[in-house]
C-alpha cells in the first residue's frame, strides 16, 4: 500500500511566496531573492512530506502564480501580444510569465493581462490558456523537469505533477473562430512526449497527471481525445507509471473510459463521489494491472478525517483487489487547504472545542500516513491512540451543543414565498427608484472597496494588537472614508461607496459578527497570484446578533447629498468563500445567512440608505460540475439571494455583483435574482460577457466593468468609451451603468485615482449622445 500527495500548498506557511512575488513586482527584491524564496518554500514542502512519511511526494506542484500558467509557459502556448516582452527582457522567463499573468506596461509596451477564471467549483483562479487555429506547440519552459532535479538533489525522488493534455487543452479558449481546441491534441501531444523524454532520461518512475476534466461532461470527441493520449503515451514509455488524477466529482459517464485507459494507478475522490468505488469494484472491468489511489481525506474541506469511515472504504478495495493495489491520498491538490494548524495555538477566535475538529494540509498528511498504518499494522499501540482519539473527536462534534441553535431552526422552517418576493415588479420599482435616486443615464459607480493601503491595513493591525483604541481606530477609518467620500464627490461620481476600509475581507468582516463562524489567523489558502484569502470556518447554526455595516454606510451618507450604496455579501458568497460545516445540506446553512443578511439590508434601509449592493461573485462558482445537478443548486441559491434582498420598499434600490462569470447558460437564473442592477466584470473580455445579457433580453439595469482591477494598468478614456459603445449596442442605453470590473482593494490610490478620473469622464462623453 503506498500513500501519496496530489500537491501541496506553495504559498508558504505564512505567506512567504505572496511577499516575495509582491516584493519583486514593486522593484523591491531582486529575481534572484524570489527565486531563493521559491526554492525554500519547495524545500520546506518536500521535506515536510517526507518526514511525514508519505511515500510518493510530488514536484512540479509548485507555482510562482498559477499550474495553468506554467503549463502555458511549459508548451509554449504563448500568446502573440507576449513575444515583444520576450525581446525586451531577454531569456528571462519569470518576467515573461507575470506579464502573461498580470498585464505589462514597461518601456513603451502597453499589453493586457490574460483573462483569469475559476478552477473547477474552487475559489481558486487560474490563467486561461488562449489558443487558435493550427496553433503550434514547443517545449518553452523546463520547470517540471528542473524541480525534480532540485528534489532529486535533497534526495527525494518525486513524481511530478502535470495537468494532463486533454484538461489543459479544454482549460483554455479559442482565440478566434473556425476549430474547436480539443482539435489542437495532435499538436499537443509531441511536446508532452518531449518532457516526459527528458523526464524519462532522469530515471523517474511515476508521473502525475491531473485531469480533472474526467469530472466533467465530455463529448465524444473529447473522449476520444483522452483514449488517444494516453495510449501514445504509453507506446513511447512503456515502463512509465502513469497516475491519473481525477478529483471534484464522479467520473459519471466517463468511467468506463478511464478505466480503459493504459494507467498504472487510477486517482478517485472518494470525498466528493463515494459511490464510485463501489461503482468501480462491481463493474469488474478494472484492469488487474491497474492500481485505486483513494482520495478519502478531504482535500477542499477543514474537517478532521473520520478515521472509521474511511478505514471501511479502504478495506472495501482491499478486499477486492489487494492492499498492494491500494493507496492513499487526500481527495485533491491540498492547495485548495490551509498550511498548518498547529500555527493557531493561541487563536481566540478558533475556540479548542472547534478547533479539536480541524485538519490542514500538514495534518491531511498525517492522516494520509495513520491511515496507512492503520491498515498495515492495527496492534501498533500509538497507532490505536490516533485511532481512539480521533473516534472522540468525531463523535463530540456530533452532540456539540456549541452548533445546534433552535432559534435559528425554527425561523428557517417559518420561511413564506413571499419572504423571496419584491414589493413590486422591476418596471415599477424602476420608476419609483428614478424618482428617489435622480441619476444621470449612464450613472458611474465603484464596486465598493478602495485601495487597502499598508497604512490602513497597519491601523487595523495596531487595533486587533491593542496599540490602538476602539476609538482612535474608527478616528482614522472615519478619516479615510471621508476622504474618499469627498474625493468621489469631487470628481463626479453618482452613486458613492464608503470604501469599506473597516473590513479586512468581504467575507470575513460578516462572518466576524455573525455567530456560528470561528476564524483562522494562518488559514490562507491561494485565491489567484499573490492573493490569497482566509475563509472563515461555519461550524454551527448562523445567526445575526446585531447590525454589521450599518455604522459605516450611516457615516458615509451623512457627508454627502449622493446616495451612497449599502454594501453587503450575499448568502451564497458567504457559503462559497467558507469552510462549510459538512453536516448538513449547504442549501440549509445558505438560507441560515440569508435569514442574516436580510436583517441586515432592512436595518440599512431604516438607516437611510437607498441603495444596497449584495454582492454575489461567487453564485457561478458553485454550480455543481455537472449539468443535471445544476437545477437544484440554483434553485436554493437564487432563493436565498431573494430572501437577503426582499425585505426592503421598491424604492431602495438593491444591486448586486458578479466577477469572473459566464452567464449564457444561467441567465434565466441571473434574472430570477432580479437585482435592480448588476454590476458585472466584462472589460478582459471586451464586452463578451454581455452577449448573453443582449440575447436574452435581460429587463433590469446593468454596469459591465470598463476596466479590468486585476491589473495596475491604467485605462484611456477612449478605451472605456469604445467598451460602452459596444455595450450600448446591445443594452438600451437607459439600463447602462458604468463602473470598473470589481472592487479596488487591491489597487494603489494613484492608479484608481487616474483611472476613475478616466471613467467619470467616458460617461459624461457617453451623455453627451442622449
Ligand atoms: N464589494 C466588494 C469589493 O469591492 C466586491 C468584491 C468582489 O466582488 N470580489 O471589494
Ligand atoms: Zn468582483
Amino acid at each position: 500500500m503506498q500513500t501519496h500527495n496530489l500537491g501541496y500548498p506553495r504559498i508558504g506557511s505564512r505567506r512567504e511566496l505572496k511577499k516575495a512575488c509582491e516584493q519583486y513586482w514593486s522593484g523591491k527584491i531582486a529575481l534572484s531573492d524570489l527565486h531563493t524564496a521559491g526554492e525554500s518554500i519547495r524545500k520546506d514542502n518536500w521535506i515536510l512530506q517526507k518526514d511525514a512519511g508519505i511515500d510518493l511526494i510530488p514536484s512540479n506542484d509548485f507555482s510562482y502564480y498559477d499550474q495553468v500558467l506554467d503549463m502555458s509557459l511549459t508548451v509554449g502556448a504563448i500568446p502573440e501580444r507576449y513575444h515583444e516582452v520576450i525581446l525586451q527582457k531577454g531569456g528571462n522567463e519569470l518576467d515573461l510569465y507575470f506579464a502573461m499573468a498580470r498585464g505589462y506596461q514597461q518601456n513603451g509596451l502597453d499589453i493586457t493581462a490574460m483573462e483569469m477564471t475559476k478552477w473547477f467549483d474552487t475559489n481558486y483562479h487560474y490563467i486561461v490558456p488562449e489558443f487558435t487555429k493550427n496553433q503550434e506547440f514547443k517545449l518553452f519552459s523546463t520547470k517540471v523537469i528542473k524541480e525534480f532535479s532540485e528534489a532529486k538533489e535533497l534526495g527525494i525522488t518525486t513524481k511530478p505533477v502535470l495537468i494532463g493534455p486533454v484538461s489543459y487543452l479544454l482549460l483554455g479558449k479559442e482565440k478566434e473562430e473556425g476549430f474547436e481546441r480539443i482539435d489542437l491534441i495532435k499538436n499537443l501531444l509531441p511536446v508532452y512526449l518531449e518532457i516526459l523524454k527528458k523526464l524519462d532520461a532522469l530515471h523517474i518512475e511515476f508521473v502525475q497527471f491531473d485531469e480533472p476534466f474526467l469530472a466533467m461532461d465530455l463529448t465524444e470527441k473529447e473522449q476520444k481525445a483522452f483514449s488517444y493520449v494516453y495510449a501514445e503515451i504509453k507506446k513511447a514509455f512503456p515502463s512509465l507509471k502513469i497516475i491519473l488524477a481525477n478529483y471534484f466529482d464522479c467520473f459519471g459517464e466517463n468511467l468506463e473510459m478511464a478505466l480503459s485507459l493504459p494507467v498504472h494507478t487510477l486517482h478517485l475522490d472518494l470525498v466528493r463521489c463515494a459511490s464510485q468505488l463501489d461503482d468501480i469494484l462491481d463493474l469488474g472491468k478494472l484492469k488487474a494491472n491497474v492500481n485505486l489511489s483513494l482520495g478519502v481525506v478531504d482535500g477542499r474541506n477543514i474537517w478532521k478525517n473520520d478515521f472509521k469511515h474511511s478505514l471501511s472504504l479502504i478495506k472495501k478495495a482491499a478486499d477486492k483487489i489487494g492492499n498492494d493495489r491500494v493507496w492513499i491520498a487526500p481527495s485533491c491538490s491540498l492547495i485548495h487547504s490551509p498550511c498548518d494548524l498547529d500555527l493557531e495555538e493561541n487563536t481566540a477566535s478558533l475556540p479548542a472545542e472547534v478547533k479539536q475538529w480541524l485538519a490542514f494540509a500538514k495534518q491531511k498528511i498525517a492522516e494520509v500516513v495513520t491511515l496507512k498504518k492503520l491498515v498495515e499494522n492495527d496492534k501498533d499501540l500509538e497507532v490505536l491512540e490516533a485511532f481512539s482519539l480521533n473516534v472522540v473527536a468525531i463523535a463530540s462534534r456530533k452532540s456539540s451543543t456549541l452548533i445546534h441553535n433552535l432559534q435559528v431552526k425554527d425561523r428557517l422552517k417559518a420561511i413564506v414565498k413571499s419572504d423571496d418576493q419584491r414589493k413590486s415588479g422591476f418596471s415599477i420599482r424602476q420608476s419609483k427608484q428614478k424618482v428617489a435616486l435622480n441619476l444621470p443615464h449612464f450613472p458611474t459607480t465603484t464596486i465598493g472597496s478602495f485601495p487597502q493601503t499598508t497604512e490602513v491595513r497597519s491601523w487595523r493591525a495596531r487595533f486587533k494588537k491593542g496599540d490602538l483604541t476602539q476609538e482612535a481606530y474608527e478616528k482614522l477609518l472615519e478619516d479615510e472614508t471621508k476622504d474618499s467620500i469627498l474625493w468621489q464627490e469631487e470628481i463626479g461620481m453618482d452613486v458613492l461607496v464608503h470604501g469599506e476600509f473597516e473590513r479586512n475581507d468581504m467575507v470575513e468582516y460578516f462572518g466576524e459578527q455573525l455567530a456560528g463562524f470561528a476564524f483562522t489567523k494562518f488559514g490562507w489558502v491561494q485565491s489567484y497570484g499573490s492573493r490569497c484569502v482566509k475563509p472563515p470556518i461555519i461550524y454551527g447554526d448562523v445567526q445575526r446578533p446585531q447590525p454589521m455595516t450599518v455604522r459605516w454606510s450611516a457615516f458615509a451618507q451623512s457627508l454627502t447629498d449622493k446616495p451612497v450604496k449599502g454594501m453587503l455579501t450575499g448568502p451564497v458568497t458567504i457559503l462559497q468563500w467558507s469552510f462549510v460545516r459538512n453536516d448538513q445540506p449547504r442549501s440549509q446553512t445558505c438560507t441560515q445567512i440569508a435569514l442574516a443578511i436580510r436583517d441586515e439590508v432592512v436595518d440599512l434601509e431604516k438607516a437611510g440608505i437607498g441603495v444596497i449592493q449584495i454582492d454575489e461573485p461567487a453564485i457561478r462558482e458553485g454550480l455543481p460540475l455537472r449539468k443535471a445537478d445544476w437545477k437544484a443548486y440554483l434553485e436554493w441559491a437564487v432563493r436565498a439571494f431573494r430572501i437577503s434582498a426582499s425585505g426592503v420598499k421598491d424604492e431602495t434600490q438593491i444591486h448586486t455583483h458578479m466577477c469572473y462569470s459566464e452567464f449564457n447558460d444561467i441567465i434565466q437564473n441571473i434574472a430570477d435574482m432580479d437585482a435592480d442592477v448588476i454590476t458585472i466584470e466584462c472589460s478582459r473580455s471586451q464586452m463578451e460577457l454581455l452577449d448573453a445579457f443582449a440575447e436574452f433580453n435581460y429587463p433590469n439595469e446593468i454596469g459591465p466593468g470598463v476596466y479590468d482591477i486585476h491589473s495596475p494598468r491604467v485605462p484611456s478614456k477612449a478605451e472605456m468609451i469604445a467598451l460602452m459603445e459596444k455595450a450600448k449596442a446591445v443594452i438600451p442605453a437607459a439600463n447602462l451603468w458604468v463602473n470598473p470590473d470589481c472592487g479596488l482593494k487591491t489597487r494603489h490610490w494613484e492608479e484608481t485615482k487616474k483611472a476613475l478620473i478616466e471613467m467619470v469622464s467616458a460617461a459624461k462623453k457617453l451623455r453627451e449622445a442622449v
